[in-house]
């Protein structure tokens, strides 16, 4: 283990000696949850680096997943959400999409680790023989593995957020608590945890009930954590004696308090908490004084998204994953980043593409200014893409299309304009006789699926005169990639005469990275996923022209000519 340099750990260090840490130590806020899952863990940990991020600290933060799965690359969104991929290509949990998008700072393969990570690490080093008679053992090894994957991000940061995934009380997550546990009694004062808890309200009593939470902090200080704060999930106030009754029961100041109720938008999370002045309080504990954040920006942001002015568009996700919204998280956000940028609200329907493969005619869509087909895996539901997509070409509707969208989007064209019959993908029909997707050379030796797709950044250069080339307002871009098959070559110069236009490539011209139609008023795909480098205050030029696009489909909704995209 090789604490970095600006990290020397142990009994010496400030915290318990009562010394106080220089300010040029890196502090620990460690965020874990109890009483149910899905309270917004996430969510909070991103909204509390916003603070200190708008304070001028330098903020990083970090997913610890007790699953056992190396990554979740492997996993069906329908069970864990989306897989969001970091600029250097690691497959992430979901949670990294909210930390970008708050922090607005782009994440690794560092800022997410999992059990199977940590073990996988472990077991390689008792291979190579590190630890050469001697018992590798879950204390200290594996807890060591733990502390080691969260001192990496040390340098260059001055404060750095974990979060535990998973509830208190997981047998799964008890060596994630031991270490952070450890944690604390190694930095002392530099390490602060943060619990996350449920206050039910009963409607048959009308009351707020904290005995969940006085359970849940009882649960964790069995494994030796003392929460220095508790964020209290609510629908309604808890108010002053509620507070004070679970700061009296927990052993927390009432000033760690805090009321995290139900707000319009996950963006106003930051907000809540300045208001109860959790940064402050974070900062009194670990020693470091900042100025007060700036949130001028960010609350422009909310209030926007609060009061559009510019009235709404309806966007139809024609996807495979539609019965969990999480499956689809950034491509929801990159269109409500689409709409933050023209004060339009958006709203969403997520139409699960199987519904377009019997009776239901793709004629519904015309109720909808934008249709959206987003990435996927797997032949179900294909058809149904395919023929949303095919609706929105002949019908003018725009469309945009991400990566699996792409491909359905080529295969649409090559079947229906290029006159190419039963033209598919290599991925969902062998025997095609026009692969237009298919594998590259290369790809066809891979036999094993973790972590052996395309992935992570990719630099494309964009076509002139092109719709692309308008939207980024550049003629080489980088977006993020996570797929196996591409644009058959083979096929190219037969689609393109056609009218389908290769809007952009990579640099060396080889894969295809985007198409278009000229004829239309907007229809654009790219290979790539650029709902992953969307941010709330930068949306996305893509979606935001998309977003556009479907306002003026609309009609009758006033673009301002300085909000409109160039
Ligand atoms: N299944 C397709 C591929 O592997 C598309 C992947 C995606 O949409 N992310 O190429």
């Amino acid at each position: 283990m090789t604490p970095s340099p600006s990290d020397e750990t142990g009994p010496s260090g400030a915290g318990p000696s009562g010394k106080k840490a220089p300010p040029s130590e890196t502090r620990y806020v460690f965020v874990t949850g109890g009483v149910v899952s899905s309270l917004g863990k996430g969510i909070a940990a991103a909204s509390l680096g916003v603070l200190l991020r708008e304070r001028g600290l330098r903020v990083t933060l970090q997913k610890l997943d007790p699953y056992i799965n190396v990554d979740p690359g492997t996993l069906s969104p329908l069970q864990h959400g989306e897989v969001f991929v970091t600029e250097d290509g690691a497959e992430t949990d979901l949670d990294l999409g909210h930390y970008e998008r708050f922090i607005d700072h782009n994440l690794s393969q560092d800022n997410n680790t999992t059990t199977g990570r940590i073990y996988r690490n472990v077991i390689d080093r008792e291979r190579r023989g590190d630890y050469l008679g001697r018992t590798v053992q879950v204390i200290p090894h594996i807890t060591d593995e733990i502390k080691r994957s969260i001192r990496v991000l040390a340098k260059g940061h001055d404060v750095v957020i974990s979060e535990v995934g998973g509830t208190v009380g997981d047998i799964e997550g008890l060596p994630f608590l031991e270490a952070i546990r450890q944690f604390r009694q190694e930095v002392g004062a530099r390490a602060f945890h943060i619990h996350l808890t449920l206050v039910p309200y009963i409607q048959a009593v009308g009351e707020l009930k904290t005995k969940p939470t006085q359970h849940s902090v009882r649960e964790l200080m069995q494994t030796g954590i003392q929460p220095a704060a508790l964020v209290c999930r609510t629908e309604h106030p808890l108010g002053e004696e509620i507070r004070r009754k679970i700061a009296g029961f927990t052993n927390v100041d009432p000033a760690g308090v805090i009321e995290a109720i139900d707000v319009e938008t996950i963006y106003e999370v930051p907000l809540q908490f300045r208001r109860q002045r959790l940064d402050d309080f974070v900062l009194a504990r670990l020693g470091l004084e900042a100025p007060a954040p700036n949130l001028a920006v960010w609350k422009r942001m909310v209030r926007g998204i609060k009061g559009p002015s510019s009235g709404s568009v309806r966007i139809a996700v024609v996807g495979k994953y539609t019965e969990l919204v999480d499956a689809y998280k950034s491509v929801e956000q990159a269109l409500f980043h689409g709409g933050i940028r023209h004060d339009l609200d958006v709203g969403i329907d997520w139409i699960a593409s199987e519904e377009l493969e019997g009776e239901r005619d793709p004629g519904f869509l015309a109720e909808y200014d934008g249709l959206l087909v987003p990435g996927g895996f797997g032949s179900r539901g294909i058809e149904g893409m395919i023929r949303a997509i095919g609706w929105a070409r002949a019908n003018g509707l725009p469309f945009l299309g991400i990566c699996l969208g792409l491909q359905c989007a080529v295969i649409e064209f090559a079947r229906n304009v290029a006159g190419l019959k039963g033209a598919h993908s290599f991925e969902f029909d062998r025997a095609s006789p026009h692969p237009v997707i298919c594998l590259m050379d290369e790809q066809r030796k891979v036999t094993t699926k973790g972590g052996t797709m395309r992935l992570g950044s990719y630099r494309a250069r964009l076509l002139p005169g092109t719709a692309a080339r308008r939207c980024y307002g550049a003629d080489e871009i980088t977006e993020r990639h996570r797929h196996r098959y591409e644009v058959n070559n083979d096929y190219r110069e037969l689609l393109a005469a056609a009218g389908l236009v290769f809007s952009a490539t990579t640099t060396d011209g080889k894969l295809v990275e985007m198409i278009e139609l000229a004829d239309h008023p907007w229809f654009v795909a790219s290979q790539s996923h650029p709902e992953l480098k969307s941010r709330p205050t930068r949306a996305h030029p893509l979606f935001a022209s998309f977003v556009e696009a479907a306002a003026i489909r609309r009609g009758g909704i006033e673009i301002p000519a300085a909000a409109a995209s160039s």
